[in-house]
């Protein structure tokens, strides 16, 4: 942690970490869900479900590792253990226990959704206050809202079909 880099932040440090602590958790689980979405997945345009599913479950892996790297920063402690995932997620973990395409894409929509509300949140708790959390969170919520569209295009595409 850095003192000075610490002592800029604007906001409750300790609120901030707790916040950042629960979209790692909700990262986590988005990244089970797509990756084990991907393996069950059946029905039309699988293959390119699948390739959408990989690719977001890839983002949401990434995400985490940006999520922890800024906890740490600010001298927070991430979640450490895997049963805290659960307990600790604002979003409702949707496991694909009907795999048809339509149905995961869903799951994944509604799941893409909480995330964005979940870090726009965070963008306004730290505007003017913490950029570098700030500047961190806006490029995850970018990732999202494009999450949101690819999975809602792919359902058109399935309708259109
Ligand atoms: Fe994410
Ligand atoms: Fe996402
Ligand atoms: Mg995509």
């Amino acid at each position: 942690m850095g003192t000075r880099g610490t002592k800029i932040v604007g906001v409750d440090v300790k609120k901030l970490v707790k916040m950042l602590n629960k979209a790692l958790a909700d990262e986590w689980l988005a990244y089970y869900q797509y990756w084990i979405g991907a393996k069950m997945v059946v029905g039309n345009m699988r293959p390119e479900v699948v390739a959408e599913l990989v690719q977001h479950a890839g983002d949401e892996f990434r995400h985490a590792g940006m999520l922890v790297d800024r906890i740490v920063q600010l001298g927070g402690t991430p979640l450490l253990d895997p049963t805290d995932w659960k307990k600790q997620a604002n979003c409702v973990y949707a496991p694909p226990k009907d795999p048809k395409v339509v149905k995961i894409l869903k799951q994944n929509i509604t799941g893409e959704q909480c995330a964005i509300d979940v870090y726009n949140k965070l963008l306004k708790f730290t505007k003017d206050k913490d950029p570098i959390t700030y500047d961190m969170v806006l490029k995850i919520l970018a990732d999202e809202v494009e999450h949101e569209e690819d999975l809602q295009n792919l359902l058109e595409d399935l309708k259109s079909r």
